[in-house]
């Protein structure tokens, strides 16, 4: 379990029935006892506080014990119209006030609970408890996606957001529902994917999400396709493994057809000849012949301009300089105008 520094500590009076209220599927609980934390959940805190006692790791309600409650998710948690009416509790014995109707509007089944049977739960009554499998970090963020919320205050890692979307297709809830476009977990896997881009490819690619494939994408031009294994070949599948080759073999070949005119020559003068506007065109092709053996899949308008620039310096014609600059500054603009996505 992570560090918490910043818990804040609630205490759950007995109950005197020193039966333990967490079965494995679902039971009745007492009404909450707990109060609306003091902490807050709306910076980048640990997503839990903490009802003191030694007893972190199987907390119990009716006893003098230790409970882990979710910040982002209270008990006077305010996301519905109603107050919470169910608990879930994660592996490691965090609680989750939740509403069981936004949970099944998720999904029929999500987290593989049968919500037709669950007890009823009048406002201001009994509770329902559940344990769910996931650790509370992953369930933090599942919850924060179904809510439709945002949990990047917490700066999950790459690995805990990871988790957290295969996490949703085990407990049926779909993906792709929950990962469209611009959604708080669709965000975060881009916001990941700079220091993450073949990962998150794989996994937009895992549940054909296209649209997080496509950003994602841009991040590896630089890559080296060589090192993909046949486990992560596997799971992209054929259709968007393709689409990367291809992305990487239409960059190169964009990137030599519009590199190899060399600037324009003009009529020969008595300061310049045939010959000298030779030399210029010979020079360009070296120069950007190099760029081409280069990287060129992720080649830069810097690079460009870094390894052409040093021709201007042997030209001494106002004319072929003139020319080599329109050259080098077309190259550029039509280099950021080839395809950088799947
Ligand atoms: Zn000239």
């Amino acid at each position: 379990m992570e560090t918490h520094s910043d818990w804040t500590d609630l205490l759950l009076p007995s109950s005197g029935s020193g039966n333990p209220p967490l079965l494995e599927n679902t039971m009745e609980a007492p009404a909450s006892p707990l109060t609306n934390p003091t902490a807050s959940s709306s910076h980048p805190a640990p997503p839990v506080f903490r009802v003191s006692s030694e007893s972190s790791t199987a907390p119990e309600i009716g006893q003098n014990s230790t409970l882990l409650v979710s910040t982002g998710f209270p008990p006077a948690s305010t996301y519905s119209t109603h107050p919470p009416d169910l608990i879930l509790v994660s592996s490691d014995s965090v609680f989750f006030h939740v509403h069981r109707s936004t949970l099944q509007a998720a999904s029929e089944h999500a987290f593989h609970i049968s919500y037709s049977s669950l007890p009823p739960s009048p406002n201001g009554s009994a509770e329902s408890v559940i344990t769910i499998s996931e650790s509370s970090t992953t369930l933090n963020i599942i919850l924060h996606t179904i809510y439709g919320l945002s949990c990047a205050h917490y700066l999950p890692s790459y690995e805990a957001v990871s988790t957290a979307v295969a996490a949703l297709a085990a407990n049926e809830i779909p993906v792709k529902r929950f990962m469209t476009p611009s959604s708080p977990l669709s965000d975060l896997v881009l916001a990941h994917a700079p220091l993450h881009p073949i990962d998150a490819y794989v996994l937009a690619a895992k549940y054909d999400l296209h649209d997080l494939a496509v950003p994602v994408s841009s991040h590896l031009l630089s890559f080296d396709l060589s090192s993909i294994t046949d486990e992560m070949a596997k799971q992209i599948g054929s259709h968007y493994l393709k689409r990367l080759f291809l992305l990487h073999y239409e960059r190169v070949e964009g990137l030599k057809r519009i590199i190899m005119p060399p600037p324009n020559s003009h009529p020969p003068t008595p300061t310049c000849t045939s010959t000298d506007q030779g030399k210029l065109a010979t020079a360009w092709t070296l120069a950007t012949a190099s760029l081409v053996w280069s990287s060129s899949v992720d080649l830069t308008t810097t690079t460009i301009k870094s390894t052409i620039g040093p021709i201007e310096n042997e030209i001494h014609c106002p004319i072929c300089r003139e020319a080599l600059n329109n050259r080098t500054q077309a190259l550029v603009t039509q280099w950021t105008k080839v395809q950088r996505t799947i």
